[in-house]
């Protein structure tokens, strides 16, 4: 027994003897067959696209031929041999067929509410002409009960081939309107926003005559006789939205809150359709956040929302608690950026000039919000780390902006602000260096220049056009971050189209729009990835193909770098995949 006793003794001792002097040796050989494991575990991916041109917008690694995700991110990028080791029989392999894969398209400014209420309304954006216009209404008319209100947005009285037989500046009478909707309100607004088409039964609610006086910065438009057209100007429409506002409420809560959720859903799928897998949108009320927080926790979002803000200074300051939402719901909704209009657009000659309008003698336009209270917004987003995102049209509210980011922008503490400008559309070329000196974002859309082009020459003449209308090469020469996006429900959603007008400053009848001041293909796409991401603090998680980042791509029929120019406007969605699932298909 003694003898037995001993030698355990002696292993025990020799074991402590080894075990100390080899202990880290020991728990790094098991730690490293831990590894070994589960690393080979992890390797297999959940999607392969194979076969496929990736355009990664990676400036490490630009192109590709496969990529692999896991768990809604990407895992590899490389070529189809090397991705082999990631596909098992639980992997889905898309077999992309050589087709053209590149990041999801990030809208840089759009109205998501816009867009879903477009979707569920009239959508007017592409009709022929006015009888369309009286046909649908008559249409929706015959589905509504009596009393219901025909909502609907998206003419522009220049694109109708026919013009009205009976018309006033281009506008129809409202009498049409009237004869199909005896009973039912009707309201329809314009493209931009600035104005609206209403029936008698819409004025006869909101208590329109013809003695109503036009209200401060809008009007009723009358013809030379005095009688009403059926438009109504900027702020005259807040006569009719008051009476449809009433209506609305009338509905319960659950049944407003059940439509808001049906035009977000339909918006998202517009969306993707057309490619876009993140969203920024450039206006949203505390509610609609809250609405947004409550589809993201329950995981009913299906692309990403990044929402600016709008409110007046002091809801901002009582709502401050809100901010900032990051990546809620799994990188589906963040909130950390606020919106303010400073002045209105070219077309209706409401974008605030230095100079006047070079078609209306002594007009510079006028700021739509007050100097003061937008410096009270900046230094609440300044002290709570916000990003503050000013619309400026005219060049001199462009100026009025950049001089208020300097000015706080310069007390210092936050290097990394990201600040932006929504369209900088014309600008002085003064004003280019100091977007630069304050990096300061360009948030700009590729479509309005195309779109406006037009009747840029003729507000602002040859040479304000040429020097600082859409001037993309000029921002982007100096340094500055330049985004892209297309103002939907303005113009339509569509990357594709947005694209084709980045890269050729094409209008409609083919001429080009000052072509020098044009991107690149390569710059454009940039434009609406990695820009986009970078404009919300998001170049960590998107805009690119490489790993680590959420696999939202899309697959396209052509090659945007490559294909005929022609053949641009052409190209068709194959597939939107958005977190590693698939969310469209053509
Ligand atoms: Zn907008």
């Amino acid at each position: 027994m003694k003898i037995k006793a001993l030698l355990i003794y002696l292993y025990l001792e020799i074991r402590k003897t080894v075990m100390k002097k080899y202990i880290f040796q020991i728990i790094s050989f098991f730690s490293l067959c831990l590894i070994a494991c589960s690393q080979k575990e992890s390797e297999k991916a959940d999607m392969v696209l194979n076969n496929a041109i990736v355009y990664t917008v990676n400036i490490n690694q630009p192109n590709a031929e496969a990529v692999a995700v896991k768990d809604g991110k990407i895992i590899f990028t490389g070529s189809n041999e090397d991705v082999k080791k990631y596909i098992d029989d639980k992997t889905e392999v898309i077999d992309c067929k050589g087709q053209f894969v590149m990041p999801g398209f990030i809208e840089g400014h759009g109205h998501i509410h816009g867009l879903g209420s477009s979707l569920v309304n009239l959508n007017l954006m592409h009709v022929k002409n006015w009888d369309e216009i009286v046909a649908m209404v008559a249409d929706a008319v015959k589905k509504a009960k009596p009393g219901d209100w025909i909502i609907g947005r998206g003419w522009h009285q220049e694109k109708w081939n026919p013009a009205p037989a009976k018309n006033f500046l281009g506008y129809p009478y409202h009498e049409e309107l009237d004869k199909v909707s005896p009973n039912n309100p009707v309201l329809l607004s314009h493209a931009s926003g600035h104005s609206s088409y209403v029936n008698a039964k819409a004025m006869e609610l909101a208590g329109i005559n013809k003695d109503t006086k036009n209200p401060d910065g809008g009007e009723i438009v009358k013809d030379k006789s005095g009688v009403i057209v059926g438009v109504l100007a900027e702020t005259a429409q807040r006569l009719v939205g008051k009476a449809y506002g009433e209506w609305v409420n009338k509905q319960s809560e659950a049944e407003q809150k059940n439509k808001w959720i049906e035009s977000i859903k339909l918006a998202e799928e517009e969306c993707l359709k057309k490619g876009v897998t993140s969203f920024q949108d450039a206006g949203s009320s505390f509610e609609q956040v809250q609405g947004f927080k409550e589809l993201a926790d329950q995981q009913k979002l299906n692309i990403r929302h990044w929402l600016m803000v709008r409110d007046n200074n002091t809801s901002l300051r009582n709502h401050a608690n809100v901010f900032p939402i990051i990546n809620e719901g799994n990188g589906f909704l963040t909130v950390k950026a606020v919106k303010v209009s400073l002045d209105g657009a070219l077309g209706s000659y409401g974008a605030w000039l230095l100079e006047p309008y070079s078609d209306r003698a002594g007009w510079v336009g006028e700021s739509t919000f007050n100097i003061d209270s937008l410096k009270a917004i900046a230094d609440f987003c300044w002290k709570n780390n916000l990003q503050l995102c000013v619309h400026a049209i005219g060049d001199r509210a462009n100026r009025e902006v950049i001089n208020i980011y300097a000015e706080q922008i310069a007390i210092g503490k936050i290097k990394d602000h990201r600040w932006r400008v929504e369209h900088a559309q014309h600008v002085n070329p003064a004003e280019i260096p100091r977007f630069a000196e304050w990096k300061v974002i360009a948030s700009m859309q590729g479509i309005h220049c195309t779109s406006d082009g037009p009747f840029v020459p003729k507000r602002l003449g040859d040479k304000r056009s040429e020097e600082g209308a859409y001037v993309w090469q000029s921002f982007l020469k100096a340094g500055v971050v330049v985004n892209n996006g297309t103002d939907v429900p303005v113009e339509d959603v569509d990357p594709i189209a947005n694209f084709y007008s980045t890269v050729t400053r094409k209008m409609k009848d083919g001429k080009e729009f000052y072509p020098a001041q044009k991107m690149t293909r390569e710059q454009a796409i940039y434009s609406y990835t990695m820009a986009n991401a970078f404009a919300a603090f998001q170049e960590k998680e998107k805009g690119s193909i490489e790993a680590g980042k959420y696999a939202d791509f899309v697959i396209l029929s052509n090659n945007l770098i490559s294909c005929k120019e022609e053949e641009i406007k052409n190209t068709k969605v194959v597939m939107t995949i958005v977190g590693g699932k698939v969310k469209y298909k053509q």
